[in-house]
């Protein structure tokens, strides 16, 4: 697939999950991850371990998203980190892939749930986008990770729902903007995929099996499914893509 060599990225959470996948995944293909983390320091040790194991370029980039300053915080230390490297100024694949998911029907979700879930799903990579502009070499790469939920309802994560919805849209309107300058902006909408976010809710064999039914491949995804495709909207080869949704649901709810 794609050559990334001389390419920089960020990806967001990607000290876990399918942020990892996609961390290694770049890598893999050439770029300098910037492998960012909230809390988990040691995961996000371990993201890097395994990709300078597999000779790639990495460094880590620690920073709350959700709270005031974020992205103002998240790119300091990412300049930071380059500079410690020695590496120039820039950025070429921005992965906004950091997220997470509270349970809640309507009736349930409380406005302090509500502002949190949005302000970590949807304003931090609005707000990671429009710093990221500036560093973003022309014929850049910005992809977005949404989710299934964005075309089939899920009552129970209404919040987390919503917060993706915010980020299709996101996705279609900015592409209009930054075509001028060769960059392409793209979602992925994975469907279950085996990661932290839905432990509890494949707790039991008999869960885990209903979650891969939803599936024609009667399996839940893996990291990798999701990084495959978003390494290849990050390569050259996806340049007449933009504004899109990619189902990455292994056929889902056909
Ligand atoms: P995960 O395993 O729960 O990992 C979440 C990652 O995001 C971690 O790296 C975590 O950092 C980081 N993070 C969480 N909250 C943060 C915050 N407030 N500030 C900064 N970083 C934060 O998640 P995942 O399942 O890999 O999901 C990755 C993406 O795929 C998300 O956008 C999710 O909505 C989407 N998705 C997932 C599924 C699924 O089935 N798993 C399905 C559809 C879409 P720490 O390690 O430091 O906590």
């Amino acid at each position: 697939m794609g050559d990334l060599n001389g390419k920089i990225a960020l990806v967001t959470g990607s000290s876990r999950g399918i942020g990892r996948g996609i961390a290694r995944r770049l890598a893999r293909d050439g770029a300098l991850v910037a492998v960012h983390y909230r809390s988990n320091e040691t995961a996000a040790k371990e993201t890097a371990g395994s990709i300078q194991d597999e000779g790639g370029r990495a460094f880590l980039v620690a920073a709350e998203l959700g709270v005031p300053g974020d992205a103002e915080a998240l790119f300091a230390s990412f300049d930071a980190g380059l500079a410690g490297i020695g590496a120039e100024p820039g950025l070429d694949i921005l992965v906004n892939n950091a997220a997470i998911s509270l349970p809640g029907h309507i009736g349930e979700v409380t406005p302090e749930e509500f502002d949190r879930t949005v302000a970590i799903n949807a304003k931090a990579p609005f707000f990671l986008i429009q710093h990221g502009l500036r560093r973003m070499r022309d014929g850049g790469r910005i992809v977005n990770v949404s989710s299934a939920v964005t075309t089939t309802a899920f009552p129970s994560t209404i919040a987390y729902g919503v917060s993706k919805g915010a980020l299709d849209t996101l996705t279609r309107t900015l592409a209009a903007d930054v075509g001028e300058r060769g960059i392409t902006v793209n979602t992925v909408a994975p469907g279950f995929i085996e990661t932290d976010m839905n432990a509890a809710m494949r707790a039991t064999p008999e869960a885990h099996a209903a979650l891969a039914a939803i599936s024609v491949f009667n399996r839940l995804g893996r990291p990798a499914d999701v990084a495959d495709v978003v390494a290849f909207l990050a390569s050259a080869e996806s340049r007449w893509i933009t504004g899109q949704r990619i189902d990455v649901t292994g056929g889902s709810r056909l």
